[in-house]
């Protein structure tokens, strides 16, 4: 893209913090009106990039995919939609945001982002019950997201618990079907908050039993979960319930830490704009999606209100005439066509160089025969954290121009594998060297932290 304007200083025309359904279609707006538009990913502060549809299975009411489409592939789309239109990322999290005077400064990677116009998309964050054991047992038996850790071998086969009574616990009751021998649904009142259709689902399914009325009070165990307590909300009575597994869907806080006391937000930290319209308290900053929204809270509404914060900045920005646009070099962007799949290495295909193959024969051989370090990631299918993270990884392997290399595992297709390397959830990653384990990650990490725990071992300088 060519910049119109040769003058042009450093300030942004608009910065987007988030990268949900609200995040990318407000990018797809505002890159298709030349107004060249940086987005900030987020990484791990409020959730992971992509935003919660990341960590659910099928969309099934997003229009336009009749048949469903899985949350991460969803957002995949998203994603390379905004990049074509010619979306800048940065892919870390948004440090500070200073709205005390224009341009607005964001603080992103440790540099200071100057735009005149702000979107704050930054959704909402999951939330966590607080027990007593909740640190003891957490990546141990207690996970907040069902679609990435339900296919952990401990789960398999044993009795797991959901905690929430809405549209997320009964979908991740039903996807837990998958695995678990039975479900319990916990359930702190006497009805299901979820859609009808997803409510007949649960009640209609027989390996899930609903416990109403019931709160969890700890989790007990050893080493890993072995059950949970529960107390009566009618008469406070405790009981035990047997459970290797509990995963948490409560519900969700709104991202809006970094703008408290700078822009108004309602008793639940939700930032507050004009009645149906995007503008928040303050000029020139817009609000889309969850963390404005504690009512649809729904991927389509976000998306749309997404639209709305883009539209409305670009006539702000243009109206007083402080939009720096681009001029396209090529009228029609190039077409992103399908994601390339890596195919799972056998005696046939696989290459004792390649910097990324896939499965267990690639494992054992590179394990036995490469002399340069393995990074081994363990996914599931439905996993949107590896989906984040895999790219992140293929990346610092490129960097490294060959001089280590990396497997990925599906737990799923290579269950014992996944058994013995003692995989408790995923992403997990496993650095070895020389035949030996040197170090374990669990979930998803800086792309700085695996490269600089490689070049400790390859002798490389940090
Ligand atoms: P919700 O806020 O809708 O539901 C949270 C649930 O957790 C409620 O049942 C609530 O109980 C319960 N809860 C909250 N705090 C506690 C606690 N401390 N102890 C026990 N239970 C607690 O959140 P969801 O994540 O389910 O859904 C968010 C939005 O996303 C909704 O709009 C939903 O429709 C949408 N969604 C849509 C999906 C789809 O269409 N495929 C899938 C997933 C989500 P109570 O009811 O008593 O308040």
């Amino acid at each position: 893209m060519a910049v119109e304007n040769a003058d042009i200083n450093t300030v942004e025309n608009l910065v987007i913090v988030g990268s949900g359904p609200a995040g990318y279609t407000a990018a797809i707006y505002a890159a298709r009106a030349n107004l060249n538009p940086l987005l900030i990913t987020g990484f791990q502060d409020g959730g992971i990039p992509g935003g919660q549809l990341m960590t659910t299975t099928h969309v099934e009411n997003f229009p336009g995919f009749p048949d469903g489409i899985l949350g991460p592939d969803l957002m995949d789309r998203m994603k390379a939609q905004a990049l074509r239109w010619g979306t800048r990322l940065v892919e870390a999290d948004a440090e500070a945001i200073d709205l005390s005077q224009r341009p607005y400064r964001i603080t992103a990677e440790g540099q200071v982002i100057e735009t005149q116009a702000v979107i704050l998309a930054t959704g909402a964050s999951a939330n966590r019950l607080g027990l007593p054991s909740e640190g003891r047992f957490w990546s141990q038996g207690i996970s907040a997201c069902a679609i990435c850790d339900g296919a952990t071998p401990q789960f398999r086969g044993a009795p797991v618990a959901v905690v929430g009574g809405g549209d997320s616990a009964c979908e991740e009751a039903v996807y837990l079907t998958k695995y678990g021998s039975h479900v319990h649904l916990i359930v702190r009142g006497d009805k299901l908050r979820a859609s009808a259709a997803m409510a007949d689902r649960v009640l209609a399914n027989p390996a899930i039993t609903v416990h109403w009325n019931r709160q969890v009070a700890d989790a007990l165990g050893s080493d890993w979960l072995e059950a949970i307590q529960l107390r009566d909300s009618s008469n406070g009575a405790l009981e035990e319930l047997a459970v290797k597994g509990l995963f948490y869907a409560i519900g969700h806080t709104p991202n809006t830490r970094l703008v408290a006391g700078q822009l108004e937000l309602d008793a639940k930290g939700y930032l507050v704009t004009q009645p149906g319209r995007p503008e928040t308290s303050k000029e020139g900053v817009y609000a889309a999606g969850d963390v404005a929204d504690a009512e649809w809270r729904q991927g389509i509404t976000a998306a749309g209100s997404g639209c709305q914060a883009a539209l409305a900045a670009e006539r702000w920005l243009s109206h007083h005439q402080l939009a720096v646009t681009v001029s396209r070099e090529q009228v029609e962007p190039q077409e992103v066509g399908q994601p390339v799949r890596t195919a799972v290495s056998d005696e046939a295909n696989y290459d004792p160089n390649a910097l990324w193959q896939k499965g267990g024969y690639a494992l054992r051989k590179l394990y036995h025969d490469s002399s340069k370090p393995l990074l081994v990631v363990y996914t599931s299918p439905t996993c949107g954290p590896c989906h984040v993270l895999k790219p992140q990884l293929k990346r610092v392997l490129d960097e490294l121009g060959g001089r280590a290399q990396g497997v990925e595992i599906d737990i799923e297709a290579d269950q014992e594998i996944a058994v013995q390397a003692g995989v408790t959830g995923t992403p997990t990653v496993q650095l070895f060297f020389n035949k030996e384990l040197k170090q374990t990650f669990r979930g998803v990490k800086q792309r700085s932290t695996f490269k600089a725990a490689i070049e400790a071992l390859i002798g490389v300088p940090a």
